[in-house]
C-alpha cells in the first residue's frame, strides 16, 4: 500500500533535488506549528471591523516562504512544510537527518498573556537559567511528551556540545541582520539573542536556530508583522544572516 503521508513528504523533495544548485549547502527551514496546532493565536480587528483569528502557524510559514526564496538561487533550501499540515517535533528533525541539511532555521511569533510583550528575539540551543526563556520553552516545546522530554535532555547536552558555538554564531550574523532590517524601519524592540532549550532544535542535531519574530499578542507588533513589507524585510534579514554564516564556514560534521 502506498503511505501517502511519506509520498507526500517525498514529492517536494525530489522536485527541490531537481531544482537545487549542485554541491550548495542544505539550508532547512521550518515553520513553526501547521494543521491541527495554530501555535499562538490572537484575535485582532484591523484591517477589517469584524475581529479575525490570527493564528502563529500562518505567518510563519509565509515568512519561511519569502526566506527560501531569497536563499534557493544559491542554497538548497528546503520547509519543513510548505502547506499547513500536522507536523510532530521529530517529523521535522527527520528531514534535516534526511536532507542532510547544514543549517535548521526555526520560525515562530512570539505572544504573552499581557498585552505590553513586544519585539524580536532570536534564540539558539544552549543551556540556561533564564525564567522568562523557560517559559517560551514550555509553549515551544509543548509537543514533546514525557519520556521524549527526558531522552531530549540527554541528547540536547550532547547537540550543545557539538554545535553550540556554530549556532550562536549563526544566531548573532542572522539577529543582527534583522535589526538592520527591521528595527529602525518598524520601531521594533529588539530583544536580543538568548540561549534557550528548544527540542526541535536539539533533535535536529545540526547548527540551528529559532526566530520569534514579533508578539501577535501585542497589537503594534501585529499591525507590523502582517504587512508584506514587514516580512519581507524581516526574511532578508535571515537571508543576509545565513550567507554570512556560509562565507566563512567550514561543513560541521553531522553526527
Ligand atoms: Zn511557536
Amino acid at each position: 500500500m502506498i503511505n501517502v503521508r511519506k509520498t507526500l513528504f517525498t514529492i517536494p523533495l525530489l522536485l527541490g533535488l531537481l531544482s537545487r544548485p549542485a554541491l550548495a549547502q542544505v539550508i532547512l527551514i521550518d515553520p513553526g506549528h501547521g494543521g491541527e496546532d495554530c501555535g499562538a493565536k490572537t484575535a485582532y480587528s484591523k484591517p477589517k471591523a469584524n475581529s479575525q483569528f490570527i493564528c502563529e502557524k500562518d505567518l510563519a510559514l509565509r515568512i519561511a516562504k519569502k526566506i527560501q526564496q531569497k536563499l534557493k538561487k544559491n542554497y538548497q533550501v528546503y520547509l519543513t512544510r510548505s502547506l499547513d499540515r500536522t507536523l510532530s517535533l521529530e517529523e521535522r528533525a527527520e528531514l534535516a537527518d534526511k536532507i542532510k541539511a547544514d543549517i535548521f532555521v526555526s520560525v515562530h511569533l512570539n505572544s504573552a498573556h499581557t498585552k505590553s510583550g513586544h519585539g524580536y528575539e532570536t534564540y539558539y540551543l544552549d543551556n540556561h537559567k533564564d525564567e522568562a526563556v523557560k517559559k517560551i520553552e514550555s509553549i515551544e516545546n509543548r509537543d514533546a511528551k514525557g519520556d521524549e522530554m527526558i531522552i531530549n535532555q540527554i541528547l540536547a547536552d550532547l547537540v550543545i556540545q557539538r554545535t553550540a558555538p556554530s549556532s550562536k554564531r549563526l544566531a548573532t550574523l542572522i539577529h543582527s541582520n534583522i535589526t538592520t532590517r527591521v528595527k529602525t524601519k518598524f520601531n521594533l524592540t529588539d530583544r536580543g539573542i538568548k540561549p534557550a532549550l528548544f527540542y526541535v532544535l536539539a533533535l535536529s542535531k545540526r547548527p540551528s536556530v529559532l526566530l520569534e519574530a514579533g508578539f501577535i499578542s501585542n497589537d503594534k507588533d501585529i499591525e507590523k508583522i502582517l504587512s508584506e513589507s514587514f516580512q519581507n524585510r524581516y526574511a532578508d534579514g535571515v537571508a543576509r544572516g545565513i550567507r554570512q554564516y556560509f562565507k566563512k564556514k567550514k561543513k560541521l560534521p553531522i553526527f
